[in-house]
This record gives structure tokens, sequence and C-alpha cells, in this order.
């Protein structure tokens, strides 16, 4: 028989075939390596737990899940020691360690602080998990008090030094937890049982009927006869749950399969038709009405931003993004236009990239400011999110708040081109991503060969960028990476505008 970590009984929950896998098929399960941001997400809740830590004083830490660190959790529990980290329990194949426990005197019981690396609860795990840690407790003979459960309060404003007791809310979830470990002991029997089992699970995928999204690591070898491109990844067909169990139902998974009279939303219609007759849809009409509004000199701009969990700096709340980056290109004219009557037209590049451990909202309005004119188009890609930024630093900087509304009011969003569906290629498949479109319209520009291709990565880059772990050489090589990489970024949307210029020209 297996120990169910609390970690597996919540995967479990989610999908029990999934965990069967990562406990007897790891080779399976773990196809590839976690990316450095995957990496970084780990270590915000370690550092988040860290930080939590410093709430209750004279804890002592049981490190390792090892039998002596069971022993030693066992000790210290007889002899009511007050507050204990990461105590570990193993009971009838169940195992847990709890973050926090801490012994109430009066009560004669363990209060027990779950802490959480979110703004938020989630009641379907963070419930669960608490009342698998108190049902085991329990079956241990730890008599159990109040059970709490502390996150990261969205509310609190950091100001000077970090206030611990306000960047945590701790909500007392007894009651609701209590209610729930009867189902939870069901189903914790339940999860021994299944996982403990040998041989492979036998039957049928349930995300056959879910949209890609849904599907674990595990999906293509569950269901090899489901091509690698196939009905699960039309646009929001997650969303049609009706649609989706009748294609699966009638076995047709290829694209090119779906019925001409299935009824479907424009942007699922142009997808599968662009793949089945290879066919390239374009509205010049409607392309050179949305480019038409475009004021010169045209800006392009993106920002990369790092969501610290702890607040690093004033003004920043949990989560908030802080905008350490950006890349700009200004063209003065239209580009195709001048390169056709052979002379390509001008094109300056500027960039920024915050290299020091000190809040760079400052440093980078000021920067965006001298180079951002007071006429201009500024196109950028997924509007919300520079928008948003924007917002957040003249919220911060309110003197800077009459440039960041010009400059909001000033920003065009290329991709609506694409998402208007005014231009489609089958090889978008259905999205409009700008690592989706590029490799159509500017095939000559690869984010492969880059050190850094995704904007996850480029945010964590930044913490090792301002940090003490690398040596300086490191830190220059990995500050032109980043550079190179939010570079590209831009420059794509020159090369989209460019190539959409020529489509209509
Ligand atoms: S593809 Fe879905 S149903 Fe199949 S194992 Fe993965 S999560 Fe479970």
């Amino acid at each position: 028989m297996i120990t169910l970590s609390k970690t597996d009984y919540i995967l479990f929950r989610e999908c029990p075939k999934n965990v069967w896998y990562k406990i007897h098929q790891p080779d399976i399960y773990y196809k590839s390596e976690l990316s450095d941001f995957e990496k970084h997400i780990i270590e915000t809740g370690n550092e988040v737990e860290l930080v939590a830590r410093q709430i209750f004083p004279d804890a002592v830490l049981i490190e390792g899940r090892h039998e002596a660190a069971q022993k030693l959790t066992q000790e210290y529990i007889a002899k009511k020691q007050p507050v204990l980290f990461q105590p570990i329990f193993l009971k009838d194949n169940f195992l847990a360690a709890v973050d926090v426990l801490k012994f109430n005197q009066e009560t004669g019981s363990y209060n027990i602080y779950e802490i959480k690396a979110s703004n938020d609860i989630d009641k379907k795990r963070h419930f669960y998990d608490l009342a698998f840690q108190v049902n085991l407790l329990r079956k241990c003979g730890v008599k159990v008090g109040v059970i709490n459960l502390m996150h990261l309060d969205s509310d609190y404003v950091r100001s000077g030094e970090l206030d611990i007791f306000k960047l945590f809310k701790s909500d007392d979830i007894t009651k609701e937890i209590n209610g729930l470990c009867g189902e939870v002991a069901i189903e914790m029997d339940k999860a021994l049982d299944y996982l403990s089992q040998e041989a492979e699970p036998k039957g049928s995928c349930c995300c056959i009927y879910k949209g890609r999204s849904n599907h674990c690591s595990t999906f293509n070898h569950s269901n090899p006869h489901v091509p690698a491109y196939s009905v699960h990844d039309i646009t929001r067909i997650g969303l049609s749950k009706k649609k989706l169990t009748e294609l699966a139902d009638s076995g047709n998974f290829h694209i090119h399969q779906v019925p001409e009279d299935m009824e479907l939303s424009v942007p699922q219609r142009n997808q599968i038709d662009s793949h089945t007759f290879d066919k390239v849809i374009i509205n010049k009409g409607k392309i050179a009405e949305e480019l038409e509004n475009l004021v010169y000199p045209v800006y392009f701009i993106d920002y990369e931003t790092f969501p610290s969990a702890i607040p690093m700096f004033d003004g920043f709340s949990p989560y908030q993004q802080i905008p350490f980056q950006y890349s700009l290109y200004v063209l003065e004219s239209p580009s195709f236009a001048k390169a056709s009557e052979g002379k390509p037209a001008e094109l300056k590049h500027f960039e920024f990239l915050h290299a020091e451990n000190s809040d760079p909202s400052r440093a980078f309005a000021e920067s965006i400011k001298n180079h951002l004119g007071n006429i201009g188009s500024i196109i950028v890609w997924s509007k919300k999110f520079e928008c948003s930024i924007n917002k957040q630093i003249a919220e911060r900087l309110p003197e800077f708040k009459d440039f960041i509304d010009s400059i909001n009011n000033r920003t065009y969003d290329l991709m609506d081109v694409f998402t208007k569906q005014y231009y489609v290629h089958k090889d978008f498949r259905g999205s409009a991503s700008i690592k989706k479109v590029l490799p159509v319209l500017a095939p000559e520009l690869l984010y492969k060969g880059l050190a850094i291709q995704e904007g996850g990565t480029a945010a964590s880059s930044w913490i090792k960028l301002i940090g003490n772990e690398i040596s300086p050489e490191e830190k220059s090589k990995l500050k032109g990476d980043m550079l190179e990489y939010c570079k590209l970024d831009t420059f794509a949307m020159v090369r989209i505008l460019e190539e959409l210029e020529k489509v209509i020209s």
C-alpha cells in the first residue's frame, strides 16, 4: 500500500487517474522540467511561509519528512511544545506536515494555522487540504482546537517597514472544516485504495469532454487516438460542453471532421475553415479601417513586470505588478509606404531595465515620458495589461496622472485585428497571441533561439538580476537576454504592422 500525502489527496480530488500516474509512472507524469517561472511559484510559497512564521515567535521547526522527524514531532506534542513549524504526521498510510501548530494552555488543544501564498481562499483546495490534516491529527491523538487559514491581504499597501500583522489575514474556519471532516475521511480511504492499485487505471479520460487547457500531461498517453491538434483546441470549445460531447461521442476528433452544420461562433468557424480548406481569411476593408486611425509617429511599447507576493516597495500590495522594463520602437511614418519608395522609414529604439533592488516606478515613468511624445498612437499587444500598469503608476505617482491618462487614451491594441477576426490563418490555431501570429506574418523573427522565450521567465529573471545569488558576469549575460527578449516582443509588433500595411496596400 502507498503512503498518501495531502498534496496527492488534493490532486486526487481533481483527477484520480492523473495522480495514479504521478505515483506509479512518474516518467509519463513529469514530461518536462519545471520552467523558471514554475520554480519561482514554488519559491514564492516558501518565501511567504517564512515571512508568516515571524508572527509566531519561539517556535520549533521540524525539518524533513523522515521517520526521525515524525518521532521528534510526537516528542514535542507530548511535551506540549507551544509552537511547532512543519510537524509531520504519519498514520494509517496518510502523511501530512502542518504549517503551524500552536498549543492553547486553556483548552489543552492545538490550534492549526495553514499558510497560503494567495490573496484569496480557494474552498475546493484549501478547505479539503485542512480537513485532511485535521483528520490525520485526530488519528494521531492530537486534540485540535481552532482551525485557521492565513493568507495574504490584497488590501494591504506597504508603507515603510513590512507590517506582517497587516500583510496576512487569518480566517477562523473551524466550523467549516469540522463540518467537512466526515466527507473527507471517506474520500481519504477511497483515494488510498485507488492509488494503491498496481494496475494502470482502465476506462476513458473524462477530459475527452473538456477543452485543451484542462488536459494534464498524461492525456496523450491515455488517449492515443486523439490527434495532437484536435477539436479540443477549438477556441473556447471548453465552454460549449454540449458541442464537445457531440464531437467526442461521434469520434470526430480531427478539426476537419467538425460537421459544417454545427452551430459555432465566428472565431470557431474561422479556425475550422482556415484549417480544413487551408485558406487565409483576410478582411482588407476592416484592417484598413483599424489602421487608418493610427496617428504618426507611432510608438510600439511592451512592458515586463514582476508580481511580488510580498510587497517589496512602498505603495505596493501583495501580487501587484512591479514594472521594471520596457522596450520601445518609434516609427515616424508608415513604414511600408516609405519602403516601397525606396526610403525605409526611420525606426528608433529605446529601452529601460531597472537593475537595482529599489522601486523602478519613478524611473520607469520618467523614462517613458522622455520618449513618448505628446501626439502619436501607442501600439501594444493586449492593451488591458499595459493600461492597467499605467493606471497603477499614476496611483503611486499622481504627478504623472495627466501624462498617463494621455498615453492610455492614445493606446491602440494591435491584437484587435486578430481577435476581431480580420486576419485568420490556420497556424494561429484559434489564438490571437503574438507568439502564434508572429511566425506566420514575420517568420524570420523567432523566439526559439532566445535564452528567454516568455514573459513569466522574464519576470523571474528580474529577481535574479537585482538579487545577490548570481555573479556580476551572470548578471551581465542575464541583462542582455532580458533586453533581447523584450526588444523582440516590440519589434514583432513593428513587423506585424508592416505586414498588415502590405496586405491592405
Ligand atoms: S487527461 Fe484529464 S481525465 Fe485524463 S488523466 Fe489527465 S486530468 Fe485526468
